[in-house]
């Protein structure tokens, strides 16, 4: 075991001070990671708070990852001591389970082990990327283009490949109308993403602030679920929408959004259960689905795929100092798009 530098929340009610984990020592497939951004997501926020349960306090969150290899083991082969690598919302799973065979490590039969506030196979609880170094197997280890600034890597790891796989999954592409509900951390890499792979994107977004940028990141229409007008405007136009909005929505307006056969994805995860109105559904051979992340291959895809395309996220750079802050902005929206956490004050 080693002691590193972290920075940990202590309750439900306490901020982000700096601290210590224990990272193990690393084994025959592990790769060390001398992290240099984190970024920051919804999700570290709600985990703290214990909005989806208690968690093990004290707690280090952080699942946008990225740096460069200090250290690996005598069995590595997928990565070398230098390399600049990512790691996302996974750092285990059982490796055995049909799906986990088939590269769908993120829905392992047996639970995949995340990256922050899971158990992992070795027993201990798994601490994220607010830290200065982390110890993961080779096989959760992402390769990270060099053509990405790394800053901008870090919120591809959750936010790139939550709205990535579920775009892939229900075929947007050339000649499909996609509508990405919320433009936030996901949201936006949603249009950005959806508009690479050619389909006629529309964001959707509360207010109006975020026009300007929804249309230069590649949305062909810009709608306001302000304005009364919209729902009526859009009903029966997509074949996809995918909803990444953390709070309850009124899905008796969004499913009528959908055309013959459309699919509504739900990426977002809001509090408690959400009703469905089924004659809605049935209207129009309807369906509504749900997207987690995605696996390590599809991972690895979304990452190259973005190399190769120039997609990068919007990103607001904070220091350590400056966490609890960008928390309280980010549970206000107040971030264009994603922050960013300079962790190199950490390094030793
Ligand atoms: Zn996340
Ligand atoms: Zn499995």
């Amino acid at each position: 075991m080693s002691t590193v530098a972290a920075y940990v929340v202590r309750s439900r009610t306490a901020p982000v001070t700096l601290g210590t984990v224990e990272r193990r020592e690393p084994g025959p497939k592990d790769v060390v990671i001398a992290i240099a951004w984190s970024g920051i997501c919804h999700t570290d926020i709600h985990m703290s708070r214990a909005d989806w349960g208690e968690p093990p306090y004290p707690l280090t969150v952080g699942h946008e990852i990225v740096g460069t290899v200090s250290e690996v083991g005598p069995e590595v082969t997928r990565h070398r001591v230098g390399d600049r690598v990512g790691v996302g919302c996974m750092v285990n799973s059982c490796r055995e389970c049909v799906t986990c065979v088939a590269g769908f490590e993120q829905y392992c039969q047996r639970g995949p082990v995340n990256t922050y506030n899971s158990v992992d196979r070795d027993g201990s609880v798994t601490q994220g990327g607010y830290s200065s170094h982390i110890v993961v197997d080779e096989h959760f280890v992402l390769r990270v283009p060099d053509t990405i600034p790394l800053p901008q890597v870090a919120p591809l790891l959750c936010a790139g490949i939550t709205t990535y796989s579920p775009l892939r999954r229900w075929g947007a592409g050339p000649g499909k109308k996609v509508a990405v509900v919320g433009v936030g951390g996901l949201g936006h890499m949603g249009v950005k993403i959806g508009h690479a792979l050619g389909a006629e994107v529309t964001a959707i977004s509360q207010g109006t602030s975020k026009r300007d940028d929804a249309l230069k990141f590649g949305a062909v229409e810009f709608r306001a679920t302000s304005d009364p007008t919209t729902f009526d405007d859009l009903e029966n136009t997509f074949d996809l929408v995918v909803n990444t909005v953390s709070a309850q929505i009124d899905m008796s307006q969004y499913l009528r959004l959908l055309s013959l056969d459309g699919t509504f994805v739900n990426v977002g995860a809001p509090p408690g259960a959400i009703p469905i109105p089924l004659f809605t559904l049935m209207a129009g051979r309807r369906s509504f689905a749900s997207s987690s992340v995605g696996g390590i291959a599809e991972t690895q895809e979304m990452l190259d795929y973005c190399a190769e395309h120039g997609i990068t996220p919007e990103v607001e750079i904070v220091q350590p100092s400056e966490i609890n802050e960008a928390w309280e902005r980010l549970l206000k929206g107040d971030v264009r798009y994603r922050f960013v956490i300079d962790m190199s004050s950490l390094a030793p």
